[in-house]
């Protein structure tokens, strides 16, 4: 085994504000950082865009045709 030195933990950054995240709560720096994340998490699995009576858009679009 050589140890270079070279290859330390680098720390991420975090996802939320950039900065280097803490190795206690990675990837995220602080703990206010992952409960962003969480509530983003939690209201994309809530409000799933596209899927609320929208996903049937597609209709025949033959009624609005100009007159030439
Ligand atoms: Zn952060």
């Amino acid at each position: 085994m050589t140890e270079t030195g070279e290859t330390g933990p680098q720390p991420r950054a975090c996802p939320i504000c950039g900065k280097p995240a803490a190795p206690a709560i990675a990837p995220f720096c602080s703990a206010r950082c992952a409960d962003v994340d969480l509530h983003r998490w939690l209201a994309g699995a809530y409000v799933v865009p596209g899927t609320t009576g929208e996903a049937e858009t597609e209709r025949e679009v033959a009624e609005d045709e100009p007159d030439a």
